[in-house]
């Protein structure tokens, strides 16, 4: 169970004097960027389903102004699901019995790397499970090889919470870009969704090491995770703005069967849209993933959010026979297709709400790389 946006649950109407009143709050944002915690508060207590339609809009034209309607694609290797972390909610955690492991060796996952590019791809994420398989020495040589064969692409690392010093190298070696969900800013949801050997500061730690470092650093959030709140969600607005982030991850928390957290409702779509709009009035330059939880929880829920604010994608560049066992959430969409059926699904789907891939490495507006290697 969740207790965020009671009026969205409920199907509410607003009588006149609060829509007036939220929209005001949404001018006020679209031009300040900020809000206090007690107007954000506001707008998330008592935000309906027809006051949404406003803020779609203005996230939607704060994207125009500095993205326009351009979509860019990354391609996602998912690199392996052992993973030692206790995420209770994720279906790849260190617990669960129900999925066959696998893990890419560097030779895979370069192959993958040239199969995107053939696709045109010119940004590769790398993501998975926390695996010690993947040392420090393993990635450097990954990365090096990366560059070397692909130099005009950006490499992406997704892979959970590692040393300043491995930071450092991955860095030094190549990698341009690090996504790292800070899941919830709030210490009392966060100590409640994961186990009890993880560390909500070491977390946040992780994301300022990133930035101090140089990257282009992405964190994000679940919109619905069990007994999160409104006070909760107001805590990452203000994280967010507080750390700054060239790229931010909002997905709904997905209920899995087989997780410690069974039984809880998911987040829904519109709950995480008005997050997304938010955050792209927050922080305007951003870039942000129409995900693909939110596919997967509605069959248009990704174009949805290119609609409200969102100007990224990534279609799976996975081998199609590990799809399945990346089985973070169930019915994951896409685990059956190839990845040009994925480059040709996604290029169809953006256009048809009227935006465009833009196929370049689509860094963060005015991003300078500190160190050249
Ligand atoms: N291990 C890396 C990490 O922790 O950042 C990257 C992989 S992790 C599986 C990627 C993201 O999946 C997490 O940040 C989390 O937000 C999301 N995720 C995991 N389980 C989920 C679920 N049940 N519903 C929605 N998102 C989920």
């Amino acid at each position: 169970m969740n207790y965020i946006f009671p009026k969205i649950k409920t199907r509410e109407t607003n009588p006149i004097e609060i829509s007036i009143q939220l929209e005001k709050l949404v001018n006020k944002l679209f031009v300040a960027e900020e809000l206090t915690k007690e107007e954000y508060l506001y707008i998330l207590d008592n935000i309906t389903l027809d006051d949404a339609n406003y803020l779609f809009k203005k996230g939607y034209q704060k994207k125009q102004r500095y993205y326009e309607n351009k979509v860019f694609l990354r391609g996602l290797i998912e690199i392996s699901n052992f993973c030692k972390m206790g995420c209770k909610y994720c279906g790849i955690n260190y617990k669960i019995k129900t999925i066959p492991r696998y893990r890419l060796t560097k030779d895979e996952i370069v192959d993958c790397c040239e199969e995107g590019y053939l696709l045109g791809y010119r940004t590769f994420v790398i993501q998975g499970g926390e695996d010690s398989y993947y040392t420090d020495d393993l990635l450097v040589e990954m990365l090096q090889e990366i560059k070397e064969k692909f130099p005009d692409t950006r490499v992406t690392l997704s892979l959970g919470e590692r040393t300043k010093e491995s930071y450092q190298k991955l860095y030094d070696a190549g990698a341009d870009r690090y996504l790292l969900r800070h899941e919830t800013a709030s210490r009392r949801l966060y100590e409640h969704i994961h186990a009890d050997f993880m560390s909500f500061d070491n977390r946040r730690e992780c994301l300022t090491n990133l930035k101090e470092i140089g990257y282009q650093v992405g964190a994000g959030l679940m919109v619905g995770s069990p007994t999160q709140t409104n006070a909760d969600l107001v805590e990452d607005l203000v994280y967010l703005k507080e750390l700054g982030p060239h790229m931010v991850g909002i997905g709904p928390y997905l209920c899995h069967s087989d997780t410690e957290l069974a039984g809880n409702m998911s987040g829904t779509l519109p709950e995480t849209l008005v997050m997304v709009a938010l955050v792209r009035l927050i922080l305007p330059k951003s870039l942000l993933p129409a995900t693909t939880a939110l596919g997967s929880l509605d069959p248009i829920g990704r174009e949805k959010a290119l609609d409200v604010g969102a100007n990224v994608m990534m279609p799976n560049i996975s081998p199609t026979e590990n799809r399945e066992k990346y089985e973070i959430y169930q019915n994951k969409i896409c685990t059956d297709d190839t990845s040009d059926q994925c480059r040709n699904c996604i290029e169809g789907r953006i256009n048809r709400v009227e935006h465009v891939v833009d196929l370049g490495v689509g860094d963060y507006i005015d991003f300078e790389r500190k160190l050249s290697w």
